[in-house]
């Protein structure tokens, strides 16, 4: 039987049923590029015969790359058996688990999060160097040792570069860190690009084996990939050669973490035989949302410049909405969902996503949904496994785990309470570093170390026992991931703690009880899924991780976006990063202010402010139907409200595709302020303010100055009306003098009841009146 390749378009087609040799798709939003990129996996099996396992496809999100097999399982009507779909860092992972050992680490090796690396970098600025943290931020540090792996920089080469002050103290820092985390048998995040490229580059003969077993490479959201995924990759193709990337250089939003638009931008030059496919047809947005799209990031300059069509309807306009602070946005957004709802009965609310710059913003956001009772979900924010106790109960498996397991062992060793005090940790603490020992280990003589006496000296060795005890159950055949789980959070003790707690302990347990949950699901699917690495786990003899390693390092992976579940009936939110790659039929960018979105220090740079643009082209493209752009006069930060004035991107949206509406409030409170009748100025003049510095986000502008209060964001009518309030005297062109009595409508509806004095009272179109003040 001949493959099907008809549901996609003839450039569509070439691209899918390209065989060998090296192959970019360059094409914008919506143009079918991941559609693509799976009909081709499909292609590959079933018309060509390759072999799955000789298949190796990258994607973005665990989420995406979920998304993928399953749509491969659906059109094959089977599985795959062997191939490998993942992200960058889960491969990285999968490779770590056979051939770390080749680097010096055990394959039960534990992935570090944010938190843990903070801690340790942290003790090693403190402890070690002896240096002021408030001087050394720990986070600072860690973002530039994060940058500096990301670009491949070794400890020593960023060392002969350190020409600061500050990037002394990481080049201090670095070295430490590093030998800490092998100490600990861990990994961070960024080690799980850095260590596969480094086993590849020192071991040829493993690489050789990963490059006779991938023959096929696909990549997904190229445009994103940094300098440690590009040699990761160069290495991979270098002797089959069939790399086959899709990307779009105008959706490349993460050069502030060290990805490389000119990985995208270079391709033709790095393969001088690669072919370039273009699609040009966009399936996913109404006209309108397309053509704002375009024009939105035609002002870039830095661009390849591509086209890009459909033969969509031009669709509803796009509504530019003003608010007047945050919680009138999110009640406005909350209202306007279920408005649309109610005219529209086959929509429900996953149909529904709210984007935002900030994870910030998402507080308030909740809030507004959360007062009208509908149901939401945050990708992204507090995460799941960020949550406190469940970061305790993974502490714990950690430490089960993985017995050096330092920072584990240091955020558990009093949690619940056990009467153990810092004098008594840091006594531990230099024991083991005396004896070069792990903490628990140490934890075990705790009763002979001096300095360490009364409960402590009782309790560390008692939570040594409980840890080993565990140990050994982890490692007993056919054990139950959830039950070890279940009772390790009673016998620890947590589980009394968190009742304790109260009504909040109560959520608390709730999420605990969902981790259980979870780690059966996980541990199944590990299994069932994945045969072919349990079988080559099993082959690897005696250190082969066990569930609850593997059980680890998926949770250490689970990224914001993986939350993300289309079918469930929920409204979603997320920042405009988390968004890349999906679709929804409504979409609400909300927070459209000038310093927030673009950030105010996207300023400094014109890189940054076209990656501004570029996230601002990537949240306009995920609108199927209906797209919203939402902004507030005010917004709070932190303790204090701040005036702000709409995105400047604003402007770049055609007014014709446009249409302006003012929430409630805003209405009522241009009737109740008194205000300047004629506002001052066009958009396009107090544009030129903003962008001469002048930044009610940055600057911290003073309060109604009475310049901007009469502010409104009619762009597609700058004749708005003037602001009217009940009792007012005005001028009318025809019938003279009145005093306004009454105001009704909405946007630019507004109606005023006028008693004039010479004809009575009249009911006028404020937007057409033409009302002067008197
Ligand atoms: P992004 O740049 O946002 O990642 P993309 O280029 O990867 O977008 P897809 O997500 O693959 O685009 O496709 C966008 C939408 O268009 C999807 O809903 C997809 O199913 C649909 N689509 C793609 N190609 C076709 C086609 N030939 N016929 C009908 N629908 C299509
Ligand atoms: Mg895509």
């Amino acid at each position: 039987m001949a493959f099907d390749l008809s549901h996609l378009n003839p450039e569509q087609n070439e691209a899918a049923s390209h065989f060998e040799g090296p192959l970019l798709v360059l094409a914008g939003a919506g143009s079918g590029k991941t559609r693509v990129l799976t009909s081709r996996i499909t292609w590959l099996v079933d018309e060509m015969g390759v072999d799955p396992a000789g298949i190796l496809a990258l994607t973005f999100t665990n989420k995406a790359a979920g998304e993928m097999r399953e749509r491969v399982r659906s059109m094959l009507g089977r599985e795959l058996a062997g191939m490998w779909i993942g992200t960058f860092h889960s491969v990285g992972v999968r490779i770590l688990r056979r051939d770390a050992p080749k680097l010096g680490w055990s394959p039960s090796f534990t992935v570090y999060d944010a938190d843990d690396q903070d801690a340790l970098i942290k003790r090693i600025i403190r402890d070690q160097l002896k240096l002021d943290l408030k001087k050394w931020p720990p986070r600072a540090i860690h973002s530039a040792i994060s940058a500096a792996k990301n670009e491949l920089t070794g400890p020593q080469e960023y060392a002969e570069g350190a020409n600061d002050a500050f990037e002394r103290v990481v080049a201090d820092v670095y070295p430490r860190y590093q030998q800490a985390l092998k100490d600990a048998n861990a990994f961070d995040f960024d080690d799980l690009l850095v260590k596969p490229v480094e086993l590849l580059r020192t071991h040829p003969h493993v690489l050789r084996r990963y490059q006779d077993r991938f023959r096929f490479l696909l990549v997904d959201e190229y445009q994103d990939t940094n300098r440690a995924q590009y040699v990761f990759l160069q290495l991979m193709a270098a002797e089959a050669r069939n790399l086959f990337v899709v990307g779009d250089d105008d959706q490349s939003i993460y050069g502030w973490r060290g990805a490389d638009i000119r990985n995208i931008l270079d391709f033709e030059k790095d393969f001088p035989d690669s072919r370039i496919v273009r699609l040009e047809q966009n399936y996913r947005s109404s006209a309108n949302i397309l053509d704002a799209a375009n024009r939105v990031i035609s002002h870039n300059v830095n661009r390849k410049g591509k086209t890009l069509r459909t033969d969509a309807a031009a669709g509803e306009r796009i509504t530019l909405v003003e608010a007047a602070d945050e919680s009138d946005e999110a009640r406005w957004v909350a209202e306007e969902i279920q408005a649309r709802m109610a005219d529209d009965a086959r929509l429900s609310l996953r149909h529904f996503v709210i984007l935002y710059r900030t994870n910030a913003q998402s507080r308030a956001m909740e809030e507004g949904l959360r007062r009208e009772g509908m149901p939401y979900r945050v990708i992204g924010g507090t995460r799941f496994y960020e949550r406190r106790e469940v970061k305790d109960a993974l502490a714990y498996l950690r430490l089960v785990s993985n017995a050096s397991a330092d920072e584990a062992f240091l955020r558990i060793v009093n949690v619940p309470r056990r009467g153990i005090g810092d004098a008594s940790v840091t006594r531990l603490a230099e024991h083991a570093a005396a004896r070069r020992i792990p903490l628990l280990a140490a934890a075990a003589e705790a009763g002979s170390v001096d300095g360490i006496r009364g409960v402590a000296a009782k309790a560390l060795p008692e939570l040594s026992a409980l840890i080993g005890k565990y140990a050994a159950l982890a490692s007993l055949e056919g054990v139950e991931l959830d039950q070890l789980l279940r009772e390790l959070v009673l016998e620890s003790g947590l589980v009394e703690a968190l009742k304790a707690e109260g009504p909040e302990g109560k959520d608390r347990l709730a999420n605990l009880d969902e981790l259980i949950a979870g780690a059966a699901e996980i541990q199944r699917r590990l299994v069932d899924e994945d045969p072919e690495l349990m079988m080559e786990l099993e082959d690897a003899g005696e250190t082969s991780p066990r569930p609850l390693d593997l059980f680890l390092g998926h949770v250490a992976l689970v990224a914001d976006v993986d939350q993300h579940d289309p079918t469930a009936d929920a409204v979603s939110m997320m920042t405009l990063h988390n968004a890349k790659g999906l679709e929804f039929p409504f979409v609400f960018i909300s927070g459209m202010e000038d310093g927030l979105f673009p950030l105010i220090r996207a300023y400094d740079e014109p890189e940054d402010l076209e990656e501004e643009r570029r996230l601002f082209y990537v949240g306009v493209t995920r609108a199927e139907r209906k797209l919203y752009l939402v902004h507030a006069k005010r917004r709070r930060r932190g303790a204090q409200y701040m005036d702000s004035a709409p995105s400047p991107f604003l402007e770049s949206v055609p007014e014709d595709l446009t249409e302006t509406r003012k929430t409630p409030r805003i209405l009522e409170r241009s009737s109740s302020w008194s205000q300047p009748w004629k506002q001052g100025g066009s958009y396009t003049s107090r544009r030129e303010r903003l962008f001469g510095g002048d930044s009610a986000w940055g600057g911290g502008k003073k309060k109604d100055d009475g310049d901007d209060s009469g502010y409104q964001v009619d762009y597609a009518d700058s004749q708005d009306a003037p602001s009217l309030r009940k009792g007012a005297r005005v001028r009318h062109p025809t019938f003279g003098s009145g005093t306004v009595k009454e105001l009704t409508g909405y946007g630019n509806d507004v109606k005023a009841a006028i008693e004039f004095d010479s004809v009575g009272r009249k009911t006028v179109v404020v937007r057409y009146a033409n009302l002067e003040s008197e």
